[in-house]
């Protein structure tokens, strides 16, 4: 879901720059090291805590996840907007050191097509994709965090609605009453449901 529409952002629009993350989990199949990854060791990923070489890091379904702290600081200085594509607590971190950071929820349309594409993706095991469902019903607890919202609807549409709130003096695009009804939907996951 999120991750299309990162790349959809990349593809068409100039002046943005993608952070890479570091990961102690494996590659997927189709994935390349330093490219949608820097895939780490865990005494590697230690390390670059203890260095302070990280922004922000979170667990999330038993691996570690961090944002390299040089190449966010550095196109920063540059006038880049730097995208970073991570899960709440590592936002919430990153909002705390930088609060001019704006930070976006890319909601799914609703639970089943989040469940679909987690699916449809072919790349989890039913037990990871059952884990990964209640992580985001248990990410429903923290949406009051963020400021703004998108519906990833159409891939298309929902990087132009990005751009806007980047650009456009952060307009408020998606309504209250809809963005309450998919977060109550995608709660429903929690329950193992
Ligand atoms: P995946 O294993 O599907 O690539 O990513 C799992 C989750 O970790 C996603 O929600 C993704 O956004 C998040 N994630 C990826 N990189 C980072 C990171 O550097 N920091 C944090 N906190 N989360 C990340």
């Amino acid at each position: 879901g999120k991750g299309t529409v990162v790349k959809h952002i990349m593809d068409h629009y100039p002046d943005y720059r993608l952070s890479v993350s570091v990961t102690t989990r494996d590659p997927r199949e189709n994935e390349i090291n330093g490219v949608h990854y820097h895939f780490i060791s865990n005494e590697k990923f230690e390390d670059m805590i203890s260095k302070n070489d990280l922004l922000e890091y979170a667990g999330y379904v038993n691996h570690y996840y961090g944002t390299p702290r040089a190449f966010v600081e550095t196109n920063i200085e540059n006038g880049k907007n730097v995208i970073l594509e991570i899960e709440t607590q590592g936002a919430i971190q990153v909002k705390k050191d930088k609060p001019e950071a704006i930070m976006i929820f890319v909601l799914p349309p609703d639970a089943d097509t989040l469940k679909k594409r987690l699916i449809g993706r072919n790349t989890e095991t039913e037990e990871v994709i059952n884990q990964r469902l209640q992580k985001a019903a248990e990410e429903t607890a923290v949406l009051d965090h963020y400021e703004y919202f998108v519906i990833n609807d159409a891939v298309e549409e929902c990087a132009a609605n990005i751009d806007k709130i980047v650009k456009d003096n952060h307009p408020k695009l998606a309504d209250a009453d809809c963005v309450e009804k998919i977060k109550k939907d995608i709660m429903k996951f929690s329950k193992g449901e």
